[in-house]
């Protein structure tokens, strides 16, 4: 057993458990990944033990040298995967890592123009009740009602009369391409700096399988644990624009140092930060760039077979490893609130989350439509003839949703796929569960 099973029985127990579950089951949050073992090993390291304030060369700290290493490595490779000028990897979450870049461009108060939650953003777009609601003036764009994707016409007039500081582009739930040059050039002509938060799609830009935003943004930030593969954590980089500012000492790259640490956070990570490094490099192998473009033709392939069911994908498909389904239809017979599709695909081991579609009539909590996503299924090597097979599995659980026996046989079904598909082999040699 593991030394935690001797230490902590009760822990242990729920780590085989979810180690089970994540076996399993297939899992479709389109913001979930398997990390590697080499990843798990760096994350579960003896860095967690070390303090480290300041960043390479300039430590509050003694004892860094390990360290150092460690962050340099980590910084080199984020500049190199995304063709970066600057990279800050000391960021714990995608949220820190936002809070950060808005804080280096911006002042309490300061207009910011982000993409509504409602139709795809993040709450730390300007969400009411995220601190970048609270502590700057929240202005949003969204997608057209007809074509379900975002309008950039709009997003221009709307940035032409509340005059941003800030726009920010990036989504949880968007299944399309981003214009980053558009906005760029909105950006500039109403003299906002433009954020992009990269964070679903991040490995996707890695291997090369959507346009990087880093040529055309002021900063870009990202999780690192999402279509990366990477640990659970953050990242903010930059293009040439790292180096703009007033004097030598007040770029945009210094002022993110700045934000970052002190300005949101004390000590980094470092376990964390080495399991960065190790994602990285992977994400640098030319399998990656095969990873990406297998994670996009997985989500079309789905998403073709789940509307050749009947079920409506969101904007008529997808260009990246996301879809949306509308199970709500509107109220009309064989529609089910995306909670209730949630439960029902649970049973039968199929993870997906509830989720918003565009101009929603029910409430969050009970929203119209889920989120599918194929990053995690692809890492276990899946490929278009399994996506056929799972949604058909989908569309079979939706149809029968109250009908256990129906739910219980998809989910035999699934955990003899999973088992074709393992995942960590650790699992196997130490199992007690
Ligand atoms: N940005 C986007 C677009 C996201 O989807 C998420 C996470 O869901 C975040 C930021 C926040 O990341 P974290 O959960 O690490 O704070």
């Amino acid at each position: 057993a593991l030394p935690v099973a001797k230490a902590d029985p009760e822990i242990a127990a729920a780590i085989e458990h979810e180690t089970l579950r994540q076996h399993e089951g297939l899992e479709m949050i389109a913001s979930e990944n398997f990390v590697s073992e080499a990843v798990l090993e760096a994350a579960g390291s003896v860095f967690t033990n070390k303090y480290a304030e300041g960043y390479p060369g300039k430590r509050y700290y003694g004892g860094c040298e390990f360290t150092d290493i460690v962050e340099n490595l980590a910084r080199d490779r984020a500049k190199q995967l995304f063709n970066a000028e600057y990279a800050n990897v000391q960021p714990h979450s995608g949220s820190q890592a936002n809070a950060s870049a808005y804080m280096a461009v911006l002042q309490p108060g300061d207009t910011i123009l982000g993409l509504d939650l409602a139709h795809g953003g993040h709450l730390t777009h300007g969400h009411k009740l995220s601190f970048s609601g609270k502590l700057y003036r929240p202005t949003f764009y969204g997608v057209r009602k007809d074509t379900e994707t975002i309008d950039y016409d709009e997003l221009e007039a709307i940035a032409e009369r509340e005059k941003p500081k800030a726009i920010i582009g990036g989504a949880s739930a968007y299944s399309r391409l981003w214009d980053f040059a558009r906005m760029r050039q909105i950006a500039d002509k109403v003299g906002a700096k433009l954020i992009i938060d990269m964070a679903h799609i991040a490995g996707l830009v890695a291997g090369g399988a959507h346009p990087s935003p880093v040529p055309h943004a002021h900063v870009t930030t990202t999780t690192t644990h999402k279509t990366l593969r990477g640990p659970r954590s953050g990242l903010v980089i930059a293009g040439k624009d790292y180096q703009a500012g007033a004097k030598p000492e007040q770029t945009i790259g210094k002022a993110i140092d700045q934000a970052v640490f002190p300005g949101q956070q004390g000590g980094p990570l470092v376990h964390i930060i080495a399991a960065k490094a190790v994602a990285f490099r992977e994400a640098l192998q030319p399998e990656f760039a095969v990873y990406a473009k297998q994670v996009v033709a997985n989500a079309q392939v789905l998403a073709e077979a789940l509307a050749n069911a009947g079920w409506r994908i969101i904007s008529g498909g997808t260009d990246n490893h996301v879809m949306l389904v509308d199970v709500f239809r509107g109220g009309a017979p064989g529609g089910m609130l995306g909670s209730e599709a949630e439960a029902a695909l649970g049973k039968a081991g199929i993870t997906v989350n509830k989720n918003a579609i565009p101009y929603d009539t029910n409430p969050p909590l009970k929203p119209s439509g889920i989120r599918i996503g194929t990053p995690a299924l692809t890492t276990r090597g899946m490929k278009e003839p399994e996506m056929r097979l799972i949604a058909s599995w989908i569309a079979k659980a939706l149809d029968h949703r109250t009908d256990e026996a129906t739910l219980s046989r998809i989910r035999a079904e699934v955990t003899e796929l999973a088992n074709q598909f393992p995942l960590y082999s650790w699992r196997r040699e130490h199992a007690t569960v």
